[in-house]
């Protein structure tokens, strides 16, 4: 019967009951106080912050379930403490519009075509074509975040953008691997390179967090943070942020960049939208 879904609203509240697990009395109200913060993640498909909105662009088409065996051997105890389907963690394959001074800016690209990503269509459903793309922001290279950027014909998708990746991913072995060299030529001197700390256009700050991959980039614009590959398995990650997924590259670097961007996100008040949180219903 396990077939109740965690939602992200759930599972927050979850998040603010780590710490004092242990029967505790007196450090009851010190425990509330350091509590009262909690984690914030996008609740609905789309969201108006102060000067823009966030669009959630869901790529795969069917609901996407991560096995359990993909993050090492989770321990029992954490599975009990939340309530996960039999099939796995529900999660998702995502990217993200921000619309902007009348700007169109894109979060990753999704699997592509071929591959049977739904961006271009998830794009046209909140009325923005390809070719109306005017940034695209890529939190690193790997095939679910940068395969919708060339068509099936291995033509640019997004013809008239500025494309930006950090400096370390591109000089990593993955900038170097066939699928992101192939991009790279194809977008030519459209592709720009950046430093974690520098400020992008349309005053999105590029914030160092690697780990995932060498150069992976969770991207800030104003209140909200894009977090990237920074969860994969969400319901599970969002307390126990030591446990990676198989394919964290460099998997302690991964669980230390995880707690100290969540613990970012929570002084800050910033609300988190990531490439495989599950999609919200509403
Ligand atoms: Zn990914």
């Amino acid at each position: 019967m396990h077939k109740t879904i965690i939602s992200l609203t759930a599972a927050v509240m979850l998040a603010g009951c780590t710490g004092g697990s242990n029967n505790s009395n007196n450090s009851t109200n010190e425990a509330a106080n350091q509590e009262t913060k909690t984690y914030n993640f996008l609740d609905a498909k789309e969201k108006t912050f102060d000067g823009f909105s966030v669009h959630w662009l869901k790529d795969n088409a069917e609901d996407k379930n991560f096995p359990f065996d993909l993050f090492g051997n989770i321990p029992e105890s954490i599975r009990q403490e939340v309530n996960l389907p039999d099939d796995g963690i529900p999660s998702s394959m995502s990217a993200y519009l921000i619309k902007s001074n009348g700007k169109n800016i894109l979060f990753d690209s999704g699997l592509g075509e071929k591959s049977g990503g739904q961006l271009i269509p998830q794009l046209q459903s909140y009325g923005v074509a390809p070719e109306n793309i005017d940034y695209v922001y890529i939190t690193h290279f790997h095939g679910d975040h940068i395969g919708g950027m060339l068509t099936p014909d291995g033509e640019k998708v997004f013809t008239n953008a500025e494309v930006y990746v950090s400096q370390l991913e591109k000089d990593s072995d993955l900038g170097k691997g066939e699928q992101a060299a192939k991009m790279i030529e194809k977008y030519g001197d459209k592709i720009h390179t950046f430093n974690f700390g520098d400020t992008l256009p349309e005053d999105v700050k590029a914030i160092k967090a690697i780990g995932h991959t060498p150069g992976h980039t969770v991207y800030q614009k104003g209140n909200v943070l894009i977090i990237g590959d920074l969860m994969h398995a969400f319901a599970i990650q969002v307390n126990h942020p030591e446990i990676n997924a198989n394919f964290d590259g460099d998997k302690d670097q991964a669980a230390s960049t995880r707690k100290s961007i969540l613990q970012y996100a929570k002084d800050n008040g910033l609300t988190m939208c990531g490439m495989h949180l599950p999609v919200p219903e509403k």
